[in-house]
């Protein structure tokens, strides 16, 4: 007991407070539980950590209080106000308040400091949670109700190969409460050069096993179910019903024309992408009047007409720059972030770093699956044209 107030003592004295002080301080502290019964615009926080974290992220309508200004004075707060001082943890806001007291000011120090109001504030997110996603929760973008909204979110991938790989990972790590990944294929020694989901230990195993084990160990707080069997017409659209988000991971232009249709069909949105050599393309369709990837491909293509990876090669590096900006597509539909790629392709050269946009600003009129005379209705309906084999790659 001696040590910790001698510490604190310590510490105060940095802050020109005398020791007979500290009893009286100790009733200046508030707990948030507290200021949550009182009414709001009677209080006004003030928050005396360093400008930078103050601009990362603070109590909504906090001042900032450099701690030198507070000391020299010279500035305004609303007198009518209760101050609620806060600092990090606790410990700092003790002196600030003791010294806004002393200048006329009623104030009192957040028990617990900023950790505190996040801990009360992300209830429904555990102490664990918040220190895993805290980098990403200081992003405007994201916050509290994103991260509950990652939480709460469900993203399907297809494939579990070079995009599925990082899409996978990132998705896992930033905490999508529920991923579900389809693949029927086993781990080859030939996989492990880009999908790096898979680890030499897990050749033979099926993939979709073995990307449900990697996703647990990074992060166990995910729900992650594993399909290990193909995708096909009549079993897609159960799959995808139970998902807010589709990743189009998937290696054949059959399976992507598949996911295209039923998602399209069952109002779905989803992130196509594809990869060969160095380059990659990548689009999303939300439902809505964005076209999506019959519009511009139109036909699955002839069997052999297009080269698969197997016959010209890809680089790991280039999947997974896709695969992570199809994670990327999934997170900000989820957050409703910035500008999803609806209506365009994006082209990336990975020799040359050229990353352009193609525009497709409207839907094709002729669209088999959502133009003005589409005739696929139903998938398993139109079964035969997805089960023709163009390019099988292992
Ligand atoms: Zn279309």
């Amino acid at each position: 007991m001696e040590d910790i107030t001698l510490k604190k003592a310590d510490r105060m004295a940095q802050d020109e407070i005398c020791y007979a002080d500290i009893d009286r301080m100790a009733q200046d502290e508030i707990c948030y539980a507290d200021i949550d019964r009182m009414a709001q615009d009677e209080i006004c926080y003030v928050d005396i950590r360093s400008r930078i974290a103050y601009e990362h992220g603070h109590i909504p309508n906090a001042v900032h209080m450099d701690q030198e200004l507070l000391q020299k004075g010279g500035f305004s707060l609303p007198k009518e106000k209760l101050l609620v001082v806060y600092c990090s943890i606790g410990e700092k806001s003790k002196a600030a308040a003791h010294r806004l007291n002393s200048m006329g000011y009623r104030a009192v120090s957040l028990s617990g400091g900023y950790r505190a109001w996040l801990l009360e504030e992300y209830a429904e997110l555990s102490r664990e949670e918040i220190s895993r996603y805290e980098r990403q929760m200081i992003l405007p973008e994201v916050g509290t109700d994103g991260q509950k909204a990652l939480k709460h979110s469900r993203v399907l991938i297809i494939g579990a190969g070079g995009l599925g790989s990082p899409a996978a990972l990132y998705l896992a790590a930033a905490g999508v409460g529920k991923i579900g990944i389809a693949d029927a294929d086993v781990v080859s020694l030939s996989n492990l050069q880009r999908q790096i989901l898979h680890t030499a230990n897990k050749l033979g195993s099926n993939k979709a096993e073995s990307a449900k084990e990697s996703l647990k160990q990074l992060n166990d707080t995910v729900e992650v179910e594993a399909y290990p069997y193909f995708v096909t017409p009549h079993n897609i659209s159960a799959m995808i019903e139970g998902y807010d988000f589709i990743i189009d991971a998937a290696d054949n232009f059959e399976t992507k024309f598949l996911i295209n249709d039923a998602c399209v069909l069952a109002g779905k949105p989803f992130c196509h992408a594809g990869i060969l050599k160095f380059e990659g393309q990548i689009m999303t369709y939300v439902p809505g009047d964005n076209p999506c990837y019959r519009c511009i491909f139109e036909e699955i293509p002839e069997s052999g007409s297009i080269p698969d990876c197997g016959q010209a090669g890809i680089l790991g590096a280039v999947a997974g720059v896709v695969g992570c900006l199809q994670a990327l597509e999934a997170m900000k539909y989820i957050l409703s972030a910035g500008e999803l790629l609806t209506g365009k392709m994006l082209v990336v050269n990975g020799l040359t770093m050229q990353f352009r946009k193609v525009c497709f600003p409207k839907k094709s009129k002729v669209c088999r699956v959502c133009g003005e005379k589409r005739d696929i209705l139903d998938v398993s309906a139109n079964a035969a044209e997805y089960e023709r084999k163009a390019c099988v790659i292992k």
